[in-house]
């Protein structure tokens, strides 16, 4: 395994290799074909999983209303200085999907899976850093129970994915360090509290963990607003669970080297990889 590099480094290997395609603008690259081609191989993995293949699918542009844009990220400093007079870009893939949830769920709830354009104004010379990339995301809603056993499941089974693709995936969702008896309960009751869960994985030499997934739990936040309740009239619980799929690509470049070719045997066969995309014609590869 290549040892990480520097986050510049990284970005000028990315480049050199036509990963990634440098538009002048930070954060805002072309990708190439392997590039795309391995962003299209995990979706795919992820598709191919039992959620992938019961969620609904649904596809939107990348724009909501602005009013619910606005309600949905409060505060949030992409949304300014957006000329946009009714809708505003996306910052995340889910918002469109929950002003689809009204009235009253099916026993069970419901899960929908988007993939999407996002856009957030965080320009940066770290190349997972992106002022537009995408997120598949999977969207869960129904009884404050089954949206809780639904993060937990997520949480055992996003680890077991990325590591199975030869990352080294951590949660961040560890207690704090509390000690003795009482302190094992009061580290459970905050592990139990867990509202957000990010899972990391180191892809630069010179900077922390890279979240490649995030979970994120809104409670009554988005029903509340749509007026969602469960099929007993009990009010009704959103939660969602995304992948960076630019991160995931450029982690797996990292970890495993910028030419398919030079990837683990497992790696390749888990993600259905042609390594030949590694030279499309006309690519100047310089080493
Ligand atoms: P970070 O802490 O790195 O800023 P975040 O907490 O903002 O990440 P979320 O808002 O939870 O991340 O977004 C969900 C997922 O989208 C992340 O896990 C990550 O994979 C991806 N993501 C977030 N911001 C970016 C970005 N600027 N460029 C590329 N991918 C991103
Ligand atoms: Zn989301
Ligand atoms: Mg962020």
């Amino acid at each position: 395994m290549p040892a990480l590099l520097d986050a510049q480094a990284l970005h000028d290997q990315l480049a050199l290799h036509g990963l990634i395609i440098p538009s002048g603008l930070p954060g805002a690259y072309g990708r190439g074909a392997a590039f795309e081609h391995v962003i299209e191989r995990f979706d795919a993995l992820v598709m191919r999983s039992d959620e992938g293949k019961r969620a609904q699918r649904m596809t939107f542009p990348p724009i909501v209303a602005r009013e619910m844009a606005s309600a949905a990220a409060a505060g949030q400093r992409w949304e300014h200085g957006l000329d946009i007079t009714d809708g505003m870009l996306v910052p995340a893939a889910c918002y469109p999907v929950y002003p689809t949830f009204s009235g009253l769920l099916p026993q069970g709830g419901r899960t929908v899976t988007v993939l999407g354009w996002c856009y957030r104004h965080e320009p940066s010379i770290e190349p997972t850093r992106l002022q537009s990339f995408r997120m598949r995301e999977f969207i869960r809603v129904g009884a404050p129970s089954l949206v809780e056993a639904w993060r937990d499941a997520w949480l055992d089974r996003g680890i077991v994915l990325l590591e199975s693709l030869g990352l080294d995936a951590r949660s961040d969702t560890a207690n704090d360090p509390f000690f003795g008896r009482s302190g094992r309960m009061l580290a459970q009751s905050q592990k139990e509290q867990r509202l957000k869960f990010e899972i990391m994985v180191p892809v630069m030499r010179d900077r922390a963990p890279t979240a490649l997934c995030s979970f994120n739990w809104h409670q009554q936040h988005f029903t509340g607003k749509f007026g969602v309740v469960n099929h007993d009239g009990e009010p009704a619980h959103t939660a969602c669970l995304g992948f960076g799929l630019e991160r995931m690509a450029i982690a797996l470049f990292a970890t495993h080297g910028f030419r398919l070719r030079d990837w683990p045997a497992s790696v390749r066969a888990l993600l259905e990889i042609d390594a030949a995309i590694d030279d499309p014609a006309g690519a100047v590869v310089k080493q």
